[in-house]
């Protein structure tokens, strides 16, 4: 094997551009030559596939999203889109292709595998919700940017005797509202996966002020039966009789935008290097991830017909610690 590519797909998650730069100085490093895709698999259709060199990559570890760009491509989902991009790789005489990203992209990936085109997956994405791994890339500085709002917020609520409630990213996924409620000391949590009524919400927040707290903080994921919106409104509609207000802060995007932690660039940095040593043994069709403590692979095949179902003992655990 002569020449490899790698690309960044999905939601960009902080850590990116460190798994790329291990990517490409390792392959480097190890008699390679690497190509860079800009975004993701869209522009693998449309040929957007340059040489990298070692410079290439300087000065990117530091930043959160990714260098190289990302997308979602309907048409990557097609056999006729993939049939492109694979066209496009070979007539750079590219061997391998390294896919770093979440759910989507892995299935993307196992979509190539199953054509034939080797491919090594890097488990990407702020979710925590893809299967096999313990952690992937973006995760922890995620968590941490959510928990510094949530810091802010309380000190904010404690002067004030006001409640707040953040909203988190997590479609489908409570894990980032669980993580950074539990770190952030919140009062409620809120997930997709324990539905909860706003008047419940509203009772469990004035509960926290009746039990001689100085604050209320409740964090929500936006995949919740009730996200941010909807409680706001119904403490629009029901203020009087609740006897309280409720401040609403949604994060969003501003998750994935914060400066990847130590935590992150390590992981992505063993993430990058373990796809490329994967590769070089003739290993494909797998993804990296982080068991236990170890990077190893494991096949594509069980992290996309896997599931990640959140460890509830945790949502029990914040439960008593709130009170
Ligand atoms: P995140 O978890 O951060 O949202 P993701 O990798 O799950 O990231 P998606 O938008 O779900 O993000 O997927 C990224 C891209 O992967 C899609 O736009 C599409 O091009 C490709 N993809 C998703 N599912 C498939 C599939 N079943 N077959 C082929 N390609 C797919």
């Amino acid at each position: 094997m002569k020449r490899i590519a790698v690309l960044t797909s999905g939601g960009d998650a902080p850590g990116m551009n460190a798994a790329v730069r291990a990517v490409v100085r390792i392959g480097i490093h190890s008699g390679l030559e690497v190509f860079g895709v800009r975004h993701g698999y869209a522009g693998l259709i449309a040929d957007e596939i340059e040489p990298l060199t070692a410079r290439s990559v300087g000065g990117i570890m530091q930043l959160g999203g990714t260098f190289l760009g990302s997308a979602r491509s309907e048409e990557f989902k097609t056999a006729p889109g993939r049939s492109k991009a694979i066209a496009n790789l070979a007539s750079r005489g590219i061997e391998a292709l390294v896919i770093i990203g979440g759910n989507g992209s892995q299935a993307g990936a196992y979509a190539l595998h199953r054509e034939g085109f080797p491919v090594v997956g890097i488990a990407s994405t702020i979710d925590n919700d893809l299967p096999c791994t313990d952690v992937s890339i973006g995760v922890d500085t995620a968590v941490n940017v959510a928990l510094e709002a949530i810091d802010r917020l309380r000190v904010t609520a404690s002067s004030h005797q006001r409640a707040f409630l953040v909203e988190v990213m997590g479609r489908k996924q409570g894990y980032l509202a669980l993580a950074a409620g539990l770190a952030g000391g919140a009062e409620l949590i809120i997930i997709p996966e324990v539905p909860m009524e706003p008047e419940e919400i509203a009772r469990g927040l004035r509960e926290a002020y009746d039990r001689g707290k100085e604050h209320a903080i409740a964090v929500v994921a936006e995949g919740a039966q009730y996200n941010a919106e909807a409680i706001a409104q119904y403490f629009r509609e029901h203020g009087e009789r609740l006897g309280f207000e409720l401040r609403v802060t949604t994060l969003g995007h501003v998750q994935r935008g914060g400066a990847p932690g130590a935590f992150d660039r390590l992981l992505a940095t063993r993430f990058g290097a373990a796809a490329v040593e994967a590769l070089i043994r003739g290993e494909t069709g797998v993804v990296v991830v982080i068991q236990e403590g170890n990077v190893r692979t494991v096949p594509l095949e069980e992290v996309v017909h896997g599931t990640k179902p959140l460890d509830l003992r945790l949502y029990e655990l914040a439960q008593v610690l709130a009170k």
